[in-house]
């Protein structure tokens, strides 16, 4: 494993974090975490180096938290910074902040957070919640009480935005930016990973894969992209090559990603790219967009719809449909809660970190699954 500054903190972090947003679930009803599985395999993630594990109180419905508190028993807790972020968006009172925390410390068996961010900050959630309910000086209270060692956000919003937030606070520790060679200049951006490196914080790359998009890419992108590199690796390199990046997360849902990511973060190195490779990267960015239908990451901000629409299911069939659009069309018809269901409230366009225009893109991929 390869171990980087974690900007002017002190702390040395794995290249490679696990993020608990993706872990290995059952193939019943609710979707639910299997858990054995789920504590083996980040277990063994930490037995090989990973020291980083990123969890955050909405993922998995609320059961990630208290799965990673389970995995973490043993002694485990001590090998690992642990992180997880505060659901501020949605605070109406202040007093919810310290009530949240608590319940997560309960969740996570431990009395502290390593790593405490606001979680998919925005512009409107920071002037509405962040400034008017003052919970940075929450977050500086909770730390001089020992619940939580550094301070940070994660982020979905434009530049301008990003820019606001990071200068918005002097004490930021850290960061967590959406980051990959499709999206240079989306969100934070490059420019926002140069800034926040700049101001000394350190900065953790989120959706390296948008959202395993970039794992199975169409045959155009893998033509693309660099020679003789897994496209996984290839994406992952290309963030870990920037001296700016503290480290990466990756959503792991199996043995089999977390024993090829460990092997990638091991390999990984700052500056390891050549001018020839980074000109690949150019090329797969413009294939990527000028063939995927929708940008969704499959993070399920978006629901529960009230009409039960599976929108991050229809999105990824919609997605799948370039490169087999036969077996697309079949999921798609297995789909119970389909895009014909949509009344178009907007409820799931004011959740989505990727500001996708839900409703109308619903309408679209209805029409094509049913060949209108
Ligand atoms: S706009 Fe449609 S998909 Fe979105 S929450 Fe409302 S009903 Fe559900
Ligand atoms: S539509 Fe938006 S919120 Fe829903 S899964 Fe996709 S990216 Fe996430």
């Amino acid at each position: 494993m390869q171990y980087r500054d974690f900007g002017k903190t002190g702390e040395k972090v794995s290249a490679l974090g696990f993020g608990c947003m993706r872990l290995p679930t059952r193939n019943d009803f609710k979707h639910s975490i299997d858990e054995p599985e789920a504590v083996r395999i980040i277990r063994n993630g930490i037995d090989n180096g990973i020291n980083y594990i990123d969890t955050a109180f909405f993922y998995h419905g609320g059961k990630s938290e208290s799965l990673v508190g389970k995995a973490l028993s043993d002694g485990y807790r001590d090998k690992v910074l642990l992180a997880t972020k505060s659901p501020f968006a949605g605070f109406k009172f202040g007093f919810e902040f310290d009530k949240v925390l608590n319940t997560q410390l309960k969740r996570l068996q431990t009395d502290h957070i390593d790593m405490y961010l606001l979680h998919a900050a925005n512009l409107k959630a920071w002037k509405n919640s962040a400034l008017k309910l003052d919970l940075l000086s929450k977050m500086e209270k909770a730390r001089a009480a020992g619940k939580i060692r550094y301070i940070g956000f994660s982020f979905h919003d434009d530049y301008e935005a990003f820019e606001t937030i990071l200068n918005g606070y002097d004490g930021w520790d850290f960061c967590q930016i959406q980051y990959n060679y499709v999206d240079i200049n989306n969100q934070a951006g490059t420019k926002g990973l140069e800034a926040a490196a700049a101001k000394g914080l350190g900065v953790i790359v989120m959706e390296p894969l948008l959202g395993g998009k970039l794992a199975n890419p169409t045959d155009n992108l893998k033509a693309a992209l660099p020679e003789g590199v897994s496209p996984v690796q290839s994406a992952l390199d290309f963030i870990w090559d920037r001296p700016e990046v503290s480290l990466l997360l990756s959503g792991m849902s199996n043995a089999q990603q977390v024993t090829e990511n460990l092997r990638y973060a091991d390999e990984s190195r700052i500056g390891k790219l050549t001018d020839e490779q980074k000109l690949c990267f150019v090329k797969a960015k413009k294939v990527f967009e000028s063939s995927a239908k929708i940008s969704c990451t499959h993070c399920e901000y978006c629901i529960p719809c009230p009409k039960k629409v599976e929108i991050p299911e229809i999105f990824a069939q919609y997605n799948k449909s370039v490169q087999d659009e036969a077996a697309a069309k079949k999921a798609y018809k297995k789909i119970k809660g389909d895009a014909a269901k949509c009344i178009g409230c907007g409820k799931c366009e004011e959740k989505c970190p990727q500001k996708l225009p839900i409703r109308q893109k619903l309408q679209e991929a209805d029409k094509f699954f049913k060949g209108e």
